[in-house]
């Protein structure tokens, strides 16, 4: 507010300084003219009485009678009051005065200035003191062939003020500048008003403080002007809060993503990273405070800067930008590196981790070629027992049904095999078709039991069930079966004739029930603990085998426990015997 008074008055001062000076200049030109033209009047005026003097004198012939009294009752007569006429002859003696009765007694006139100027002039003029009279007077003097008439008028108030210029014009021209300076202020407040709004919007935007824009500015021209500018700053504010919205999603986005991206200037300085990157680049180079700018140092990226030389100083212009993709192994990961150079020869990496993918790929193909080998067998059995069918007709009927009894068995085993490939893949590919219910584990283990119940008597084993009464958890009815039925076949096919078979809850936390299967058997040899969980690993597969064993059942307990975002280990118990620990929380 302060700011704005004062732009405002100095505006104000500075015009009315401007025009007050040109003001007094015309009043003092004014004035002088004035003043030059009342002077040159007062001396008309004189200079007829000098003639009529002088007419008076020849008329009468004064000069050569010396009557020179006579003048004074001409003097009487004429209209001008105080009036002193004075005639002196050639060498300043003065031969008449109206005012004077006595002229001999007068000093020599020849240095009086008006005489004197009249000498080589018109006239002579000049204001001053009568030594004669001792009274101030306007004299003026003139020459005639051989003597001076001079007329003078005592200089008294009257005579000043005729002679002072009359100031009328000066009201006129106060008057004129008093209007003129109102207007000023007008003017000046409406300009000044979009001067100080927009100088304050400058100031604010400088140092960052808030504006109002909605603000209206006076509607004159610089008005427009003001308002003008504000739109455009707030359609620059606006490009720049959508610009940075859309960096920052852009941001979000590159961070979100599983990639590691890095955008390089043309002088491979970095433009932007996201924390995948940055991330992968500590992995691949082993070094956990490498920074960005140290991207060339690491090895592993010499392809990439190989390629980026290769294309610094050649010209891009085809659509097709150059591209460059390899993969890293390192540490047991691994990591594809691409690198695009585009056409103003920046350009992008992008790191990709793709270690589970490959080790997801490593694992398929292990798969594939373990089923083809696992079906390869039972596959050639029962082709082989068909075409020994086949070759002799005349078979005898024993040997008919033990070869058909083999080819059966070989079979199921082809079934029970395809069976558990299909639901290790329904449990990977597929996880979300699995429906959910309250599931009783003690039922479940009790319906277990129930369907091993004669190989269990045959072997003189038992299974006890403990403390699963209360034990429900949220899951898929059918996977949980398939669990206890696998971990009970294995502990029925490897455990041993006379083993106890132990199912129980041994600990419970609010989120979670953790679940022993224990048996007393032979347990599994350490070194293949870590293992078992695998598909198609098998300790002993011809034994595995035999009992019509696939390799696949743990693989099967271990994904349908982890579907359930449960967990699952194996241990050999101290006393003797495996002990699987699950651990299913109550609420997946
Ligand atoms: P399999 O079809 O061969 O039974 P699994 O995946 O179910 O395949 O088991 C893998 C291997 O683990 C088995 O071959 C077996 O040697 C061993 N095993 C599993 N359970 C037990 C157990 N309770 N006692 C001893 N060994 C076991």
């Amino acid at each position: 507010m302060l700011a704005r008074n004062k732009f405002k008055n100095s505006l104000f001062i500075y015009y009315s300084s401007i025009f007050v000076i040109f003001t007094i200049l015309i009043m003092t030109l004014l004035y002088q003219r004035e003043k030059k033209y009342r002077i040159s009047t007062l001396n008309d005026e004189l200079e007829n009485l000098t003639e009529i003097v002088q007419n008076f004198t020849n008329i009468n012939h004064i000069r050569e009678t010396g009557k020179y009294h006579m003048i004074d009752s001409l003097v009487r007569l004429l209209p001008q009051p105080n009036l002193r006429i004075t005639i002196v002859d050639n060498t300043g003696k003065v031969i008449y005065d109206s005012s004077v009765s006595d002229w001999s007694t007068m000093e020599n006139h020849k240095d009086r200035p008006e005489i004197a100027e009249s000498e080589y002039s018109d006239f002579g003029t000049s204001i001053r003191r009568s030594v004669t009279t001792k009274e101030d007077y306007y004299y003026f003097s003139k020459s005639y062939s051989n003597y001076f008439i001079r007329a003078a008028v005592v200089y008294d108030i009257r005579i000043v003020k005729f002679l002072r210029a009359k100031l009328y014009f000066a009201f006129i021209i106060i008057i004129t500048f008093l209007i003129i300076w109102s207007l000023l202020a007008f003017v000046t407040n409406r300009f000044s008003e979009s001067i100080t709004r927009l100088k304050d919007f400058a100031i604010r935007v400088g140092n960052n403080e808030p504006f109002d824009f909605d603000q209206k500015f006076p509607k004159n021209e610089l008005g427009i002007i003001g308002e003008e500018i504000l739109d455009i700053y707030k359609n620059l504010l606006t490009t720049k809060d959508d610009l940075a919205n859309e960096k920052e999603k852009l941001f979000s986005h590159l961070n979100a993503l599983n990639e590691g991206i890095a955008f390089f200037s043309k002088s491979s300085a970095r433009i932007l990273t996201n924390n995948h990157f940055i991330q992968y680049m500590n992995m691949i180079s082993g070094d956990l405070t490498i920074s960005t700018s140290n991207f060339f140092k690491i090895t592993e990226f010499s392809p990439v800067l190989e390629f980026i030389s290769k294309f610094s100083s050649v010209e891009i212009n085809s659509n097709e930008l150059p591209k460059l993709d390899y993969q890293i192994n390192k540490h047991g990961k691994f990591f594809q590196v691409q690198c695009v150079v585009f056409h103003d020869k920046s350009y992008e990496v992008i790191l990709n981790d793709k270690t589970e993918l490959e080790k997801n790929r490593i694992i398929k193909q292990e798969m594939t070629s373990n089923i083809a080998h696992e079906l390869k067998t039972p596959v050639s059995s029962i082709k082989g027992y068909i075409e020994t069918l086949i070759k002799d007709p005349q078979i005898d009927r024993e040997k008919l049904v033990y070869f058909l009894e083999k080819a059966l068995a070989q079979s199921e085993r082809l079934s029970g095999l395809i069976n558990d490939i299909a639901v290790l893949n329904k449990i990977e590919e597929t996880s979300a078709s699995f429906s959910f219910e309250n599931v009783n584990i003690s039922e479940i283990a009790t319906e277990v039991r129930e369907n091993f119940k004669s190989a269990i008597e045959s072997r003189s084993m038992k299974v006890e069930i403990l403390n699963l009464e209360k034990v429900v958890v949220k899951g898929n009815r059918s996977l949980l079966l398939s669990v206890f039925q696998n971990l009970l076949e294995n502990a029925v096919k490897y455990a041993g004739d006379n083993s106890t078979i132990r199912i129980s809850l041994f600990r419970e936390d609010p989120q979670k029930y953790h679940i022993s299967f224990s048996d007393d058997g032979v347990g599994i040899p350490e070194i293949h603990l870590s293992r078992v969980f695998e598909r198609f690993y098998r300790i002993d597969s011809g034994r595995s085998r035999k009992s019509g064993g696939t390799g696949l059942g743990l693989a099967i307990v271990k994904n349908a426990i982890l579907l359930h975002k449960g967990e699952i280990s194996v241990r050999n118990r101290k006393e003797g015997g495996t002990e699987f620990l699950i651990i299913l929380p109550k609420m997946p």
